[in-house]
């Protein structure tokens, strides 16, 4: 069965897609295909990455001023303390603020390859990103009265590379939570337990932030191995033999979006109160991976659902 059983008349759960500002016009149109399907499901949010060098800064926040003026959909602006001095990253917060975001995610970011330390004068930890995003809103609500921002960030299902253990890197969560996260996205993980496991750490070291899983429809071997590379996740090896063996791409989507499905359903079973699908800018793995969950979703207002058909009148 596809769909997970306990969710049959169960509360809706958040769904939203993670996305990456493209390199070149031809990604960039490919891209907005991607959007416009994406935005036929409804998220809650969709989220765009921010390069830790900040060397992406100018794509990043064009895509997402695109989203907030062409789209229904709510952008989460990914941001990162290591390629930024803490000033250029209030004045970065506050553009975005000021364009209409209203959701950050506030990452450290990978260390620079060459040095492996942080820049001198950037922030150490995500924890310091998420005091300054509460420290520049709290200035500009006294100005403004602007609403509450949501700050996200980052939880592992898995050791961080550079943690001693598991149970440091929920202390680590449990810090930023204290220091004003309203909730946590995981990173990638291969193994259905690890979603489950990572919640009662959490919850019993006192995290109460709801932390929704990331999953990542892999479909390539290609792929697979530079995720490991970039992450230190190691994949599932039945996973590597399964997309070894297929024979074609169609069989490699379709063994990719069975391990996919297989863990959104056991996050969900764990009381996972969303999914984020990583979607290296494609739709099609995405929709699959929906098609197959069957998520209880709140039925659309019917003010976004003529927006959307507004503007595929004007397409
Ligand atoms: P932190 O929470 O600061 O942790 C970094 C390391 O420091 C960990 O080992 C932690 O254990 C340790 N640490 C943290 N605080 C303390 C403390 N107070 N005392 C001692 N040790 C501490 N990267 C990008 O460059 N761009 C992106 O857009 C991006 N998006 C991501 C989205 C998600 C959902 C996830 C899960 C990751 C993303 N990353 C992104 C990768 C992320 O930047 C890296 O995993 C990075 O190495 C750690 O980021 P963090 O925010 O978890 O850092």
């Amino acid at each position: 069965i596809d769909t997970h059983p306990n969710l049959t008349g169960a509360a809706p759960v958040a769904l939203s897609y993670e996305l990456f500002p493209p390199r070149s016009p031809a990604a960039a149109e490919s891209l907005w295909t991607t959007i416009g399907e994406l935005e036929a499901t409804d998220p809650d949010f969709v989220s765009v990455t921010y390069g830790a060098s900040g060397s992406n800064r100018d794509t990043a926040v064009e895509l997402i001023n695109r989203l907030l003026l062409e789209t229904t959909l709510r952008p989460l602006a990914h941001l990162t303390c290591v390629g930024n001095t803490p000033q250029e990253l209030a004045e970065i917060i506050g553009e975005l603020l000021d364009n209409g975001v209203r959701g950050i995610l506030a990452l450290r970011g990978d260390l620079p390859k060459d040095s492996g330390q942080p820049v001198n004068g950037s922030l150490r930890y995500a924890q310091d990103l998420i005091e300054l995003i509460r420290r520049v809103e709290q200035r500009r609500s006294a100005l403004l009265c602007a609403g509450k921002i949501a700050v996200g960030v980052a939880a592992y299902p898995t050791r961080h590379p550079e943690s001693p253990s598991v149970e440091h890197d929920v202390e680590v969560l449990l810090a930023k939570q204290r220091s004003g996260a309203d909730f946590a996205i995981t990173q990638v993980f291969f193994h259905t337990e690890q979603y489950a496991n990572l919640i009662s750490r959490a919850r019993r070291a006192g995290v109460t932030i709801p932390i929704i899983p990331g999953v990542m429809p892999l479909t390539s071997l290609r792929r697979l191995k530079r995720l490991g590379e970039l992450t230190g996740v190691e994949p599932a090896p039945e996973l590597i033999e399964r997309l070894a063996a297929a024979d074609n791409d169609a069989e490699r989507r379709k063994i990719g979006v069975r391990a996919t499905v297989d863990l959104a359903n056991a996050a969900l079973q764990a009381g996972a109160p969303g999914i984020h699908l990583y979607t290296f800018n494609e739709h099609a793995c995405a929709l699959d991976v929906l098609d197959k969950l069957a998520l209880p979703r709140p039925a659309r207002p019917a003010s976004r659902l003529s927006a959307i058909a507004r503007r595929q009148e004007l397409v």
